[in-house]
């Protein structure tokens, strides 16, 4: 199963993303999470990380494609895998196609976690005070949000248009929310992991 998901910062894609990715048996990579464990090395590139991160801007394609084209060629990623955070441009969404295409794979789904503007960014304060993220301070979570509106939200119509998307609303318990995007799914991809006849 190769998947994606997607929504605005503090939709709860990580949250979901290890949900799915159990279920499924597959690697949940997230590009956010991978940039994090970057950042605290001293080096060229891991400034350049902080400073953007911190900001609330976007990696570069450039270093943000090669790092996931690593990740993916990795032998955990040959049965599927579950992508969060990535693409989030244009130019990542078509690195992406050319990676699968090269390889003869495509997507089955991409989730999309729907959840409005005021909700997040309360969902995000919150977080500030007990993870201590150094993106989530306000004036950041602000500007993250304009960066997904601009840049990545636009990107959900090219997978719609693919009759590949998912939407689920992300608003309610985890487990909740678990249950309606395994329902809504199982719709799109054509059943349960255990009732597929895809090994
Ligand atoms: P959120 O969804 O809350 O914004 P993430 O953990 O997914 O949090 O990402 C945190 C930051 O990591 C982003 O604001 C951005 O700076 C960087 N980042 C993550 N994924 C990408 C990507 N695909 N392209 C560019 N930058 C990215």
């Amino acid at each position: 199963m190769r998947l994606l998901i997607m929504g605005p910062p503090g939709a709860g894609k990580g949250t979901q993303a290890a949900h799915v990715a159990q279920r499924y048996g597959i690697p949940a990579i997230s590009t956010g999470d991978i940039f994090r464990a970057m950042k605290t090395s001293d080096t060229p590139l891991a400034q350049q990380v902080r400073e953007i991160m911190d900001s609330g801007g976007y990696v570069s394609d450039e270093i943000t494609n090669e790092i996931v084209a690593a990740r993916l060629a990795e032998v955990d990623c040959v049965r599927g895998f579950l992508l969060d955070g990535y693409p989030r441009t244009p130019d990542q969404v078509e690195t992406l196609d050319a990676f699968l295409a090269g390889r003869g794979e495509a997507l089955d789904a991409v989730i999309c976690l729907v959840a409005d503007t005021d909700e997040v960014v309360a969902r995000l304060l919150k977080r500030a005070e007990t993870a201590g993220r150094a993106d989530d301070r306000e004036e950041t979570i602000r500007v993250r949000q304009q960066v997904y509106a601009d840049q990545t939200a636009p990107l959900l119509e090219i997978f719609r248009r693919r009759d590949l998307l998912v939407e689920v609303d992300g608003l309610g318990a985890v487990d909740e929310v678990s249950r309606r995007l395994f329902d809504a799914l199982d719709a799109k991809t054509g059943g349960a992991p255990a009732l597929s006849t895809e090994g």
